[in-house]
C-alpha cells in the first residue's frame, strides 16, 4: 500500500518495526504538501523545518523505546489553535501577524505524544462559515471537485486529511465545522462532548460551544487521536471532570443489544432525495451489524439555526471585542485618535461574515432586545438538549444526515447567508445541547461523498467510535480517495 493511504495504527506499526523513520515519513507528506496544496489551499503555514526537527527527536525516542503510540507522525492543526513561535492566523487578516506566544493545552498535548506538527490548515475567518470562503487566505478547494466546498469551517483539515498531505488534522466544531466538511470530504471527524478537550489556546468563537476534536481517515484512528486530546485542564474552566477512558478499548464490540435511533425530523423537507438513499442504506447497513433500528424525534429540530445564529454571534461579538488594534494583531495606519483606532483597525481587520455576526449578537444582547433574543434562544437550547435527553432513555445513539447536500458550488451562496446557515440544521443541535457527534464516510451522490452523523449522550464517545469501527469494518468507503 502506498505511504499516503496508511491509517495512523499502520503508520505506527511502521515506525515501530523502523521499516520507515519519522523524518522519511514526515518529508514525504512535506513533498505531497508542495506538489497538491497550490491547487488545494488547504495550508495557511507550512512548517519544513521545524517538522523535520520534531521528526528527528521522534526518531530518537522511537530508538530509545519511549514512543508512544503515535509518536513521529505527522499531524497538522486547524490554525485556531495557538503554536508558539508559529503563526496563529485563524483565518483572519486581523491575526495575519500574530506568532503566537504560547501553545494551546491541545497543542502541548501532541508534543508530547511525540507528533510531528506539520502545518497550519486553512479556516473560515474565526471559524465562522460552512463552506470555508471566509477565509482571509482565499477558499479551499474540495479534493473531490475543485469547483466545489470542501466545507466549513475546518475545511483546509478536512481538504488535507482527505487528499492525503496529512493522515490526521485538528478542527474545531461550533455547529459543525468538524462534521461538515469531514462530510463533504469523506473522512472521518468527531466532536467531542463539551468541555471533554480544553479550548485554552484555542481561539474563541462562541465559548459555550466551540470544541476541539480530530480529522482522521477512520474511527479507530479518530479515538487514538482523541486519547491524547480528552482531558480536564485546570486552564479551561468548563473543561470537565472526568476520567478520560482508551477509546480504542470497545472499538471491536459488536453491535448487538444496540438501539441506534434516526429522528424523523432528519429526513424532512430540506434534504436531499439523493442524500436520504446514501443515508438509509447505511443505517441498514448498521442495522445488519446486529443493532435495532428505531424512529424517534427530535420535535425542536427546526428551532436549532434561529437559536443557533442567535447565541453563537451575542457570544461571538463579546469574544471578538479583543482585537481592537491596541495589544496584538492587526493596526490600522495612523490612527487620528482613539476612536478611529478601534474603527478603522475593526473596519479593516475583520472580513464581512464578521461584521455581520458582530452586529446581529450586540443587537441581540443590547438592553431592550436581550430578552426577546438572547434570553429566548437560551430557552430554546434547553428545549432542544430535553428532547435529546428524551430520545437517549429509548436509544443508545441517534443516527442521521450530516448536511442535506453533497458539497455545493464554491460562491452558490456566498450571497444568501440564510441559505448557508439553514446547511448546518443537522449539526447544529447537538453543539447547543453540548452532545458528542460524529462523521464518517457513507456513500456517494454523483461522485461526491457523503458521510452519515452519529450523535451519543454525554461523554459516551467510545460508543461511537464502537458504532462507527464496526461500520468500517463492514463498508470501504473511508477508504475511497479523491
Ligand atoms: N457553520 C456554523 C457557523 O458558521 C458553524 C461553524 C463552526 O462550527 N465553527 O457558525
Amino acid at each position: 500500500m502506498s505511504l499516503e493511504n496508511k491509517t495512523l495504527v499502520e503508520l505506527s506499526k511502521d515506525l515501530t518495526a523502523k521499516k520507515v523513520s519519522s523524518v522519511e515519513v514526515t518529508q514525504f507528506y512535506l513533498d505531497r504538501i508542495a506538489q497538491h496544496n497550490p491547487a488545494l489551499n488547504a495550508f495557511i503555514t507550512v512548517c519544513n523545518e521545524s517538522a523535520l526537527a520534531e521528526a528527528k527527536e521522534a526518531d530518537k525516542k522511537i530508538a530509545s523505546g519511549h514512543a508512544g503510540p503515535l509518536t513521529g507522525i505527522p499531524y497538522a492543526h486547524k490554525d485556531i489553535f495557538c503554536t508558539d513561535g508559529i503563526k496563529t492566523s485563524c483565518g483572519s487578516k486581523m491575526l495575519d501577524n500574530f506568532i503566537a506566544p504560547y501553545d494551546a493545552t491541545v497543542t502541548t498535548k501532541f508534543k508530547e505524544a511525540g507528533m510531528v506538527m506539520i502545518g497550519k490548515t486553512n479556516m473560515d475567518e474565526f471559524a465562522m462559515g460552512s463552506s470555508n470562503e471566509n477565509s482571509f487566505y482565499g477558499p479551499v478547494k474540495n479534493p473531490w471537485d475543485h469547483t466545489r466546498i470542501p466545507g466549513g469551517s475546518s475545511g483546509g483539515s478536512a481538504a488535507a486529511v482527505a487528499a492525503r498531505l496529512v493522515p490526521a488534522a485538528t478542527g474545531t466544531d461550533t455547529g459543525g465545522s468538524i462534521r461538515q466538511p469531514a462530510s463533504m470530504c469523506n473522512i472521518t471527524g468527531i466532536k467531542p462532548t463539551y468541555g471533554r478537550v480544553s479550548r485554552y489556546g484555542m481561539i474563541a468563537f462562541a465559548s459555550s460551544l466551540d470544541q476541539g476534536g480530530p480529522f482522521a481517515q477512520t474511527a479507530e484512528d479518530a479515538a487514538l487521536l482523541l486519547n491524547i486530546m480528552a482531558g480536564h485542564d485546570e486552564k479551561d474552566s468548563t473543561s470537565v471532570i472526568h476520567d478520560v477512558p482508551d477509546y480504542t478499548a470497545e472499538l471491536n464490540k459488536p453491535l448487538t443489544g444496540l438501539t441506534i435511533g434516526f429522528a424523523k425530523e432528519h429526513f424532512a423537507s430540506g434534504l436531499e432525495n439523493d442524500v436520504a438513499v446514501v443515508i438509509q442504506e447505511a443505517i441498514a447497513e448498521l442495522q445488519k451489524l446486529g443493532a435495532t433500528i428505531k424512529e424517534i424525534s427530535l420535535p425542536n429540530t427546526h428551532l436549532a439555526v434561529p437559536a443557533y445564529y442567535v447565541i453563537a454571534p451575542a457570544e461571538c461579538s463579546s469574544n471578538l471585542a479583543r482585537y481592537d488594534g491596541v495589544r496584538y494583531g492587526y493596526r490600522c495606519e495612523n490612527p487620528k485618535n482613539l476612536d478611529d483606532l478601534y474603527c478603522r483597525t475593526r473596519g479593516e481587520g475583520f472580513g464581512l461574515e464578521i461584521k455581520r455576526r458582530i452586529i446581529v449578537g450586540t443587537y441581540a444582547l443590547s438592553s431592550g432586545y436581550y430578552d426577546a433574543y438572547y434570553l429566548k434562544a437560551q430557552k430554546i437550547r434547553r428545549l432542544i438538549s430535553n428532547d435529546y435527553q428524551t430520545a437517549f432513555k429509548s436509544v443508545d445513539l441517534i443516527v442521521g444526515p450530516t448536511a442535506p447536500s453533497p458539497a455545493f458550488k464554491l460562491g452558490e451562496k456566498v450571497d444568501d447567508p440564510v441559505s448557508m446557515y439553514l446547511s448546518d440544521i443537522y449539526t447544529i443541535g447537538v453543539n447547543l445541547a453540548g452532545l458528542p457527534g460524529m462523521t464518517i464516510p457513507a456513500g456517494f451522490v454523483k461522485s461526491l461523498p457523503i458521510g452519515l452523523q452519529l450523535i451519543a449522550n454525554y461523554f459516551d464517545e467510545s460508543r461511537l467510535f464502537n458504532a462507527a469501527h464496526q461500520f468500517q469494518q463492514a463498508t470501504d468507503w473511508h477508504k475511497k480517495t479523491p
